[in-house]
């Protein structure tokens, strides 16, 4: 009896279990050499971080296959200097898989960036949200100035996404990969209502470059 049939039978995972066999079956035919590479490991040249909500598969909205991007996905695509989770994935995508490219992607119509415009008692996600209730005080006056909910909830987004880009540039691991091979950070914006992909910043002024470095770079001691 293979691993796939043990279990009681006609369960949600059984079901599950069929449709994934009939999508590796397609793959099969279509890339005969992707189980057997994909079994001796992977090297993908992204890492993509982002909100976990179910309309932004990052994988099928780039168009590429299950190998290709390394990802981490929270609550409003939130990037926090302590994060134990998001610290692993990034130091694990960035010194040992050697991304090329670090996406932090933000959307249209996220719920947990409407949480932190509102001022509902949410529990748990009260604290993780911290940060971003944090970018709505820094940006009160310009954000109170809109009337349309969702142009305040887009740029929420983008300060949100600036702020990751902010703390992943203060990341040893990520000053390393920076410096000495060139890895590019980049924020995104995915429009759900059309399926556009807006780039909100992949570039940083040199005297702030200059002052970050100055500031963050490290250097084991001998
Ligand atoms: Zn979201």
């Amino acid at each position: 009896m293979s691993e796939q049939q043990t279990g009681p039978k006609g369960g949600f995972a059984h079901t599950l279990a069929s449709r994934v066999e009939e999508w590796s079956s397609s793959m099969e035919q279509s890339d005969p050499d992707f189980f057997p590479k994909s079994a001796k490991g992977q090297s993908p040249k992204i890492l993509w971080i982002g909100c976990a909500d179910s309309r932004i598969p990052e994988s099928t909205i780039l168009g590429l296959k299950p190998g290709e991007v390394f990802v981490h996905r929270n609550i409003a695509n939130i990037i926090q200097p302590t994060d134990i989770n998001s610290l692993s994935v990034i130091e694990f995508a960035v010194a040992h898989l050697k991304v090329e490219h670090i996406l932090v992607c933000g959307h249209t119509s996220c719920g947990g960036v409407n949480a932190a415009l509102a001022n509902n008692r949410l529990g748990l996600l009260d604290v993780w949200l911290q940060p971003m209730r944090q970018l709505r005080m820094d940006h009160t006056d310009e954000l109170e100035k809109m009337d349309n909910q969702s142009e305040k909830t887009h740029r929420l987004s983008q300060y949100n996404i600036l702020r990751g880009l902010e703390v992943l540039r203060m990341n040893p691991t990520v000053i390393d990969a920076m410096t000495e091979r060139n890895l590019q950070l980049h924020g995104v914006i995915y429009h759900v209502e059309n399926g556009k992909l807006e780039v909100v910043e992949s570039t940083e002024d040199e005297h702030r470059l200059k002052k970050r470095l100055a500031a963050f770079t490290t250097k084991q001691a001998a």
